[in-house]
Parts: C-alpha cells; sequence; structure tokens
C-alpha cells in the first residue's frame, strides 16, 4: 500500500483522474490510498476510521461520484451530523463531479424546505443530509431511499454524540437491503462497532492511524499556568506571534462564549462558536472566520468539529483535551495542506500527568514553553514595528502623506514628530500596563512584570445587574463612555441579578467612582466600593438592600 503514491493507480477513470487534477490533488491521503480502491472492486461494506482532515470525503466521494448514474434516482444518501458538514460535504463532492450532470443536494433543518421538495422533485442522484431533516423528508414522502447504492454514515461518532442514533436507526431501516454501506469516524467506540453489527454485513475496516496525522508540521507546545492566568497568557501569546489565525478550543459552551467575548474586548478580532448559538449566526460566523475578518475563533469540541479551514497558524487547548483522541483531533486542524502550524496547549499544575498521558498514548511531541514576559513582549513589537516601516521606506508607499510630513517638520522636531506618530497609530501597544501580571505555577509572581494590579485593585460594586439588562460588555462601554479608562482594565466584571462587580486597579475606582457618583438615583450613588465580605459573592447572595437605578 504504501507503493501507491498517485490517484492514477487506485483504479479510477481517466475523466475522474482529470477532476482531481483541476482540483489541485497531488497524491491521495492515506485514507483515499486504501479506501478507493476497495470501493471500486469488491462488495464488502467499509468501516474507515480517520482523523478530521485526513481526506474522507474524496476517499468516498470519488468512487462513488463514478459509479453513479445520471438518472433522476436518489441512489446515493450521506448522513452528516450537522449542517455545516453536510454543506462542507456536499461542496466537495460537488467540486470532485465530472461533466455527467449528476445533482448533489445539501438537506438540512433550518433551510426553508420548499426549495429542497422542489429540487427533490425534480430527481437528485446524491444527497447530503442531516438525520432529522432527512426523516422529516422520509415522513412527508418527499424523499426515496429504496434505491441506494450507498449509505455513508460520515463522523459517525459524532452523531452518536448528538443523540442522533434512533433517527439514524429509522432512516437505515427504509433503506434497501442490497445498497453498500460506508461507516466514516475519527473514533471507534463500542456503539459505533455495534450499529455496525446491528446494519452493516460484512465489512472491511480501514485504519489510518492518528501518528500519521499528528503531523510533523505540526509544533506542539505546552504551557504551565494557573487557571486564573489563563486569558493573559494567551493574550500574550497572541501578541508575540506575527500571525494568530487560531481555533482555541474550550470545555464548555460557556466557557467559549466568555473568551470570545473577553477577547473582542480586549480588541481581538475573535467571536466564539458552540452549540447554543443559532445555526445562521454560526454559519455568519464561520464565514467570517473564512475570510479572516475573525481572526480568533473560541469554540466547543463539537461546533469545531469538521471545520475545514486550511490555513489556521494555531490551534489552542484553553482546557486540557479530555482524551488522546480528542488531543489529535484538534490538533490535526493546523499544520494541514502542508502548511506549518503551532498546537498550543494550556494545563495547570495538576494537569500534568493527564497531559503526559496524552503525550505518550498519541506518541506526540509537546515541549515545553515559558509565557512571554511583558518586556520581552514590547521589544518584540517594537523590533516588529520598526521593520514594518522600514519596509514602507524602503518601498515608498507612503502615498499622499509627504506634504503632511513637510508641514509637520516645520513646526517640529523630527525625533518627536515620530514618537507622536507611533503613539497616534499603536496607542498603548508599547505600554507595560497593557499586561496583567501572571504567577508563575508555583504561585510566585513574575518579577519584571510591572502592571497597575501590582500597586492593588478595587473591587467596584455597581447597582446595575441583569435584571436592567445590563452586560459585561455594557460596564466596559458605559465606563469607558464616562471616564476613558480603557477597558482593559476593567477586570473580572460579574453580573448578577441585581448588582455587578468589577475589578479596577486603585486610580482608575476612584475616577469612576467620581464620575458616577451624579448618576445615581434617591442620593444612592451608582458606582461604590465593595465591601470586602462582597468581594466573594457567590451567585445566590442574598438580594442587595440598595434601591435599583
Ligand atoms: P475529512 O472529511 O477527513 O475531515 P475532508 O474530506 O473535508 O477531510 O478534506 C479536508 C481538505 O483536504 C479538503 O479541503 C480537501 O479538498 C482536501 N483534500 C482531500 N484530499 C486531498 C488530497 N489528496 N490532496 C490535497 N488535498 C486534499
Ligand atoms: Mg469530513
Amino acid at each position: 500500500m504504501d507503493k501507491i503514491n498517485n490517484f492514477d493507480e487506485l483504479g479510477l477513470s481517466d475523466e475522474i483522474l482529470e477532476v482531481i487534477k483541476k482540483k489541485g490533488f497531488e497524491k491521495p491521503s492515506p485514507i483515499q490510498t486504501l479506501t478507493i480502491p476497495l470501493l471500486l472492486t469488491n462488495e464488502k461494506d467499509i468501516i474507515g476510521q480517520a482523523q478530521t482532515g485526513t481526506g474522507k470525503t474524496a476517499a468516498f466521494g470519488l468512487p462513488i461520484i463514478e459509479n453513479t448514474e445520471n438518472n433522476g434516482i436518489t441512489q446515493v444518501l450521506v448522513l452528516a451530523p450537522t449542517r455545516e458538514l453536510a454543506i462542507q460535504v456536499a461542496e466537495e463532492m460537488m467540486s470532485l463531479r465530472t461533466n455527467r450532470e449528476i445533482g448533489i443536494l445539501p438537506v438540512y433543518g433550518g433551510q426553508p424546505i420548499e426549495g429542497q421538495l422542489r429540487r427533490l422533485k425534480r430527481g437528485v442522484e446524491i444527497v447530503v443530509g442531516t438525520p432529522g431533516r432527512i426523516l422529516d423528508h422520509l415522513k412527508r414522502g418527499t424523499l426515496r431511499i429504496n434505491q441506494l447504492s450507498y449509505l455513508v454514515l460520515d463522523e459517525a461518532d459524532e452523531m452518536l454524540n448528538m443523540g442522533f442514533i434512533e433517527d439514524i436507526e429509522k432512516i437505515l431501516s427504509q433503506t434497501n437491503k442490497d445498497k453498500r454501506m460506508l461507516l466514516f469516524s475519527a473514533t471507534m467506540p463500542p456503539r459505533i462497532v455495534k450499529l455496525a453489527q446491528k446494519f452493516m454485513g460484512e465489512y472491511e475496516e480501514i485504519k489510518v492511524s492518528p501518528k500519521r496525522l499528528t503531523v510533523d508540521l505540526t509544533d506542539q507546545i505546552y504551557f504551565e499556568v494557573n487557571s486564573s492566568d489563563k486569558f493573559e497568557a494567551l493574550c500574550r501569546i497572541i501578541d508575540i506571534e506575527k500571525e494568530f489565525y487560531a481555533l482555541i478550543f474550550c470545555r464548555t459552551k460557556l466557557k467559549a462564549q466568555h473568551l470570545g467575548n473577553a477577547l473582542s474586548d480586549r480588541g481581538y478580532d475573535a467571536a466564539a462558536l458552540h452549540g447554543d448559538i443559532s445555526q445562521n449566526q454560526r454559519e455568519r460566523i464561520l464565514d467570517q472566520f473564512r475570510k479572516k475578518r475573525i481572526r480568533i475563533l473560541a469554540a466547543t469540541d463539537v461546533a469545531a468539529r469538521g471545520i475545514d479551514i486550511q490555513e489556521l497558524t494555531h490551534v489552542l487547548n484553553y482546557s486540557i483535551p479530555q482524551d488522546p483522541n480528542s488531543y489529535v483531533h484538534r490538533i490535526g486542524r493546523t499544520g494541514r495542506a502542508g502548511k506549518r502550524g503551532t498546537a498550543i496547549t494550556f494545563i495547570t499544575p495538576s494537569e500534568y500527568r493527564k497531559l503526559m498521558h496524552i503525550q505518550r498514548t498519541a506518541n506526540a511531541e509537546i515541549r515545553k514553553e515559558k509565557i512571554p514576559k511583558v518586556k520581552q513582549l514590547i521589544n518584540m513589537k517594537r523590533k516588529r514595528i520598526i521593520k514594518e516601516i522600514s519596509e514602507i521606506i524602503e518601498k515608498k508607499t507612503f502615498d499622499d502623506n509627504l506634504p503632511v510630513a513637510y508641514d509637520l517638520l516645520g513646526d517640529h522636531k523630527p525625533d518627536e514628530i515620530i514618537a507622536a506618530l507611533l503613539t497616534h497609530a499603536y496607542k498603548d501597544d508599547f505600554s507595560p500596563e497593557k499586561y496583567a501580571k501572571i504567577r508563575d505555577v508555583k504561585g510566585r509572581t513574575d518579577k519584571d512584570n510591572y502592571s497597575p494590579d501590582q500597586k492593588g485593585t478595587t473591587r467596584l460594586f455597581i447597582a446595575l445587574g441583569n435584571k436592567d439588562n445590563f452586560t459585561k460588555r455594557k460596564l466596559a462601554d458605559m465606563i469607558k463612555k464616562e471616564t476613558k479608562i480603557d477597558s482593559r482594565l476593567i477586570r473580572d466584571i460579574k453580573v448578577y441579578d441585581n448588582f455587578s462587580f468589577s475589578d479596577v486597579p486603585f486610580a482608575e475606582a476612584e475616577q469612576i467612582i467620581k464620575a458616577f457618583r451624579r448618576m445615581g438615583r434617591d442620593n444612592k450613588p451608582l458606582v461604590v466600593k465593595a465591601k470586602p465580605e462582597e468581594k466573594k459573592v457567590k451567585p445566590n447572595f442574598s438580594r442587595s438592600k440598595r434601591k435599583r437605578r
């Protein structure tokens, strides 16, 4: 098998080889090398295990397209866990179509059903859909699946994770017996094997071991960092990297949302992606991410499943993945398509053993690195800017700015003009205050790390809460509007039903209290210092006696 290095050794027709060439695939991926000949020759069912990004769609898509006739009969049904994946698979298959006009239709919930009905009525040879919507069509009698040649379960483990087992069984029971079944899955938990035994005939098992996937193209590193410092550590890493176009994995939807918000608040082009976001919204976010308008996506595993974006520079495990499989799966999102990528994992000191377990099982080499120090960051930023400006000078790409330069030179000293321009362009980018301190994992503070926190913070009580439709964002905006205080200095905001809290450096806290003194009602100020016992307030803390605004 290792000898096969070309698509033309797999038994595909010239017509389809032409398409592959146009598409720009040079060599078949391991799962393609293994799957395609089987699909083209024998009649057995297939179980394929391979991680995301290994080219599974073409592995089944190429032979299936080869063997599908343009006759208006639905011969192929592909089931996928989410709308995004259904669309992705359908699009990939469309791009592999030869001149024979085979109809390929993605079918998913959330999309008006009328369009799907019209298309289905005209006859579609290949239907790619989510189990729920496929069942809908079966119930309406608008889709017939009793003349299938192929049935594909794509990302089968994920479909089971999402609770689709019953839907899948219902769908399978309506299909003709003599079809060929293909099941693809990144992992092979017993539930999948059971499903296969129940519904599949004699099958061949294909496995592309993750070892191949933890590609040499992915540089793997980890940082030991306390939980409470993760955000600051992340910001420093983003800032020190020249390019950061990344997926950040979070354990929960809530965490993903918080992180997405916190990153945007700090000025990054970031967003969150998780199951509580509506499908329309999710699609919009993904589209923005693809176009790099959003460069950082904080996501849960499920939401990120199958997202196929080639140029990611980083994948970051904000929390350590649950198991080695999941690790391999996540980091497989970078270092794709021959591009170098970096996989970063944050671990807290108690998670070290878990990381070692992952490292052993996944056969991965994960190197330890230190969080960049503030001095280092600022030096690096300065160097980068000097380089960028020198480039502009060399290329003389300063458009119509020369007249302004002469104007300024007439009135000021050159060094002062340049410094002022830098302040104008980069604001506080070089200011160490931008960064909070990070404790080293043994609890000490890194010494050369100057930050406002070292001067101490004040916990503020704000007499506005959820009931006033108040949010973290609104608090930051409000403070910024009234005081011009940078929202980065407003930390650890907690919004409860009737009131909120936030930590702010001493000096700024005084400024805020002063600014809002006039704004309260009933002669009560809107913002005051929190009493010490309010510092550790729990969500069920008894109602505040203070009157709300
Ligand atoms: P999977 O389903 O295994 O996650 P996909 O089928 O979505 O992977 O493929 C991932 C990406 O790799 C797609 O953009 C696809 O076009 C590309 N790809 C697939 N096979 C090859 C190949 N042989 N050479 C180069 N790129 C490929
Ligand atoms: Mg896929």
